[in-house]
């Protein structure tokens, strides 16, 4: 049992090394959207195919509520990676959540419950 436990602990050590750090996260959606510009005369008002874009925005919804938010398109892959890491992280605590839970189970075998 107890190089099972320390299996256990080890996988643990695992996941949490891999996660994302807590403060590069955001909750919401990352949407490319593409539209049409000011300019009345360009081709983009006539024909879907010449939108203007990619651009990128974030959608999230805070009480009822869905909110978005523009992203420069400087800052694209920065903000896409805190969306990814929201899911990251969460996927690491249910992962973490599981092995205690088996390290318990275990622990409760070994001693008769
Ligand atoms: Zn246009």
């Amino acid at each position: 049992m107890r190089k099972r436990l320390q299996r256990l602990e080890e996988r643990k050590k695992e996941v949490a090394r891999n996660l994302p750090l807590i403060t590069k996260v955001i909750r919401g959606t990352f949407i490319p959207w593409y539209g049409v510009c000011k300019n009345p005369g360009c081709r983009c008002h006539r024909d879907k195919r010449y939108l203007h874009g990619p651009y990128y925005r974030i959608s999230y919804s805070k009480g009822r509520r869905t909110h978005h938010i523009y992203v420069p398109l400087k800052k694209k892959e920065r903000v896409k990676t805190l969306v990814d890491n929201y899911q990251k992280v969460w996927e690491g605590i249910e992962k973490i959540s599981a092995l205690n839970v088996e390290m318990i189970k275990l622990k409760n075998d070994k001693d008769g419950k």
